[in-house]
């Protein structure tokens, strides 16, 4: 059976956590689409061609794994690339009540299923904003994200 799936998130930048759940669930389906959420909030650190160039360099050696820019409606991003499935990672509690809002809201109007991965405990504290505060002030990212995005953190200015 081929089972697609679609991996949703801001990727703003990609992290160990994010490879984590990517790695785990490019294992168990056919097709993994990583999808990269074009507007990334308010002030995002890299724009979207950056935060794509940077996912697909560190997951070219998955071989079922595509990354694409997504805008708009999850569910109509799900239609146009033929995939009724969603992953996402849980880290914590506080992940909890907006992911099951979203999860309900997208079965409702997309009949798109939700399914969490629970995060490794060694990535449960790890968020790209997190990482990005440490960049900001200069700390070491480089137990967090892998070397072409700690790379690129360190090449920018503040
Ligand atoms: P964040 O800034 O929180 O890292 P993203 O929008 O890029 O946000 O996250 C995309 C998805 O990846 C979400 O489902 C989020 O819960 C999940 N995720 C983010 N970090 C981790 C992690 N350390 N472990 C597991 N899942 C994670």
């Amino acid at each position: 059976m081929t089972v697609s799936v679609v991996y949703p998130g801001s990727f703003d930048p990609v992290t160990y956590g994010h490879i984590d759940v990517i790695q785990r669930a490019a294992s168990r389906f056919s097709r993994l689409i990583v999808a990269c959420l074009q507007n990334a909030g308010k002030d995002p650190m890299f724009d979207v061609e950056e935060r794509i160039a940077l996912l697909e360099e560190v997951t070219g050696d998955l071989r079922n794994v595509e990354v694409a820019a997504f805008d708009g409606l999850l569910v109509d991003f799900c239609r146009e690339h033929d995939v009724r499935l969603v992953v996402k990672g849980l880290r914590a509690v506080s992940d909890f009540e907006y992911e099951l809002q979203m999860a309900q809201m997208n079965r409702s109007i997309g009949g798109v299923e939700t399914l969490f991965l629970t995060a490794s405990p060694i990535y449960s504290f790890l968020s790209s904003s997190l990482v990005k505060e440490i960049a900001r002030f200069g700390g070491d990212v480089t137990d967090f994200v892998p070397p072409p995005v700690a790379d690129r953190m360190r090449a920018r200015r503040w």
